[in-house]
């Protein structure tokens, strides 16, 4: 599958399955577009861009084109080292070949279970924090550390952990940056002092804080 960039994840996954192209399922719930998840390495339910990317084509800043393997962007979860100066306009990437009735079955089940699962039709910014390292936290994903020290549900503000899928915050109406930033402050600071466990933000923050 050769996709351009600006393409939406969902659009892609949908091209895929129409095509009978396996794989790339996964996209189908993902909100963004093929350059961010190039440069995220986005994924869920086990798989992610890194395992079906073959290569992509980035321009740098003075216009000069690149195609970059794989190899090049140094995946790690929703991670990668590719340089900064780069943007991505093309992403090429490789599945197996499937029935497209079987591929669109696999990606309603996709949005079902996030449907089921995650507040996805709240104001939310999706995952808040990384899954804490394993051993420190018993094999307890990030949400169970949260649950486990009270943060289901905790409002600060109009910021909320959500009470669906308590890794998600939430804005329940008039949420600033601020609060939204001190809740997950908020949060780690309580998960340390109860669960003994360090959450590092999967959230991007850009600016200064308040
Ligand atoms: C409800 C919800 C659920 C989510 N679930 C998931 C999930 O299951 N899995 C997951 O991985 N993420 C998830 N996310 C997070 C996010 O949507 C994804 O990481 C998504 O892939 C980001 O893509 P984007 O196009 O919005 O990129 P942006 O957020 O706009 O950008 C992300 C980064 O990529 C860079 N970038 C974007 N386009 C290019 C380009 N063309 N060239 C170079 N750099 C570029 C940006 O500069 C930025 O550094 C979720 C978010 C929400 C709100």
């Amino acid at each position: 599958m050769r996709a351009g960039t600006a393409a939406l994840d969902n659009k892609v996954a949908k091209e895929a399955a129409k095509a009978g192209v396996a794989g790339l399922e996964f996209y189908a719930g993902i909100p963004g577009t093929i350059g961010g998840a190039l440069r995220m390495n986005a994924g869920c339910y086990g798989t992610e861009t890194k395992d079906v990317l073959v290569e992509a084509v980035a321009l740098d800043r003075t216009g000069r084109r690149q195609v970059m393997p794989l190899e090049e962007f140094g995946y790690s979860y929703r991670n990668s080292k590719a340089p900064h100066d780069l943007i991505f306009v093309e992403a090429i990437f490789k599945g197996t070949a499937d029935d497209p009735a079987a591929i669109t079955a696999r990606m309603a089940d996709i949005t079902a279970r996030r449907e089921e699962s995650q507040p996805i039709r709240e104001k939310t910014g999706g995952s808040t924090f990384k899954n804490p390292d394993q051993v420190q936290s018993g094999g307890r994903g990030a949400w169970k550390v949260i649950d486990d020290a009270g943060g289901r549900g905790f409002k600060l503000g109009g910021a909320q952990m959500s009470e669906k899928h308590c890794n998600f915050m939430i804005n329940t109406g008039d949420a600033t940056a601020a609060d939204l930033e001190e809740l997950g402050e908020t949060m780690i600071a309580k998960v340390k002092e109860t669960q003994g466990v360090d959450l590092e933000w999967e959230i991007k923050r850009i600016g200064e804080r308040a």
